[in-house]
């Protein structure tokens, strides 16, 4: 495997923090609980998707490209990632939002708006289904485009969490050399989880990955296991590592998708609430608040035991409290 050759800008505070959840921990009676912090990664409020475009940007950049082009919900945190990276290099970003635009623009919008981003607005669709149109529309106005794929998650992104994992293989063998037993990480376009397990195999990580699963769209059946187990071959070949993933390999957690992408019901507000004001770490409405909803569920029903050792990846995703704060408290 060879990750130092390819392009890559920096973006990221690395490496991020890994921080411990004792009163959480305490309260639930539960296991020996860890954080990693890429909350941290300090990109316009940082998030996962810094550590994907540090390469999808270096990819841009090496093609020419003067602007860059995603897709996203109205609060996507990975198109006011973007947003902060085009600026930090002097690139265009042009984002595809579904929905429409609200009378206020708030959270990760008004983000996307100071950070200089132009928006346009697809109603239902939010996945990137108007990418290439908007991106012929630039190119016939003169730009280069380049188009970051939804939630940045094909093999370049990916890569980003494979450098991850090495990072956290490296801060567990120096500061928790007894391991751990479980990562627990909100899993959606799959460009996280994938670049993980890519990783985790390269290191020879021996605990288990869960993905808990935020997106009815992508969950259901062996489906999302299949499109985990494609990326993660395609980011295995990109980073240049030996390895033959199937769907077995991933474990992913279905149990906890309520009524759908960005609704939060009981489940997120407790968790939102239990974090924040047990150990003042903050989560977001839609991913991280339902991952450790999950988490929280799965160490009550015992699925998880008082004996191990669990480090939750803290994806980000902070401004979105911002706009959902009426179904926060
Ligand atoms: C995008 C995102 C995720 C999911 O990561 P994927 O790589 O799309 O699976 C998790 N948490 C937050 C806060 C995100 O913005």
């Amino acid at each position: 495997m060879d990750l130092e050759h390819l392009p890559r800008v920096a973006l990221a505070d690395l490496p991020t923090p890994i921080d411990e959840l004792n009163r959480l921990s305490q309260q639930l009676g539960g296991p020996r609980l860890l954080v990693k912090r890429d909350d941290q990664t300090g990109l316009a409020t940082g998030g996962n998707k810094t550590r994907k475009l540090e390469f999808l940007v270096a990819d841009a950049l090496a093609q020419g490209a003067d602007m860059v082009i995603t897709a996203g919900a109205a609060q996507s945190n990975h198109c006011r990632q973007t947003a902060a990276a085009a600026a930090r290099l002097g690139l265009d970003c042009a984002l595809v939002l579904g929905g429409e635009a609200p009378p206020t623009p708030n959270g990760n919008l008004l983000l996307d708006q100071l950070l200089g981003a132009q928006i346009y607005w697809t109603g239902p669709h939010r996945r990137g289904e108007r990418l290439e149109e908007i991106a012929d529309q630039s190119r016939q106005a003169g730009h280069l485009p380049y188009i970051i794929p939804y939630g940045g998650s094909n093999a370049i992104g990916a890569s980003g969490y494979v450098a991850a994992m090495l990072e956290l293989s490296q801060q567990l063998a120096s500061d928790y050399p007894e391991g751990i037993d479980h990562i627990v990480v909100a899993s959606s376009s799959g460009g996280t989880q994938a670049g993980l397990a890519v990783g985790a195999r390269a290191v020879g990580f021996r605990g288990q990955i869960v993905g808990i699963s935020i997106d009815k769209e992508e969950a259901g059946d062996e489906r999302y296991l299949v499109h985990l187990a494609k990326l993660a071959n395609a980011t295995a070949a990109h980073v240049g590592l030996d390895a033959d993933f199937t769907p077995s390999d991933f474990v992913v957690n279905q149990d906890y998708l309520g009524d759908g992408y960005g609704v939060v019901s009981d489940l997120e507000r407790e968790a939102i609430q239990l974090t924040a004001r047990l150990e003042g770490l903050v989560l977001d409405p839609v991913y991280t608040g339902r991952a450790m909803g999950g988490l929280i569920d799965m160490i009550r029903r015992g699925a998880i035991g008082p004996g191990q050792t669990v480090l939750f990846w803290h994806t980000g995703g902070m401004p979105a409290l911002f706009a959902y704060a009426n179904a926060l408290l």
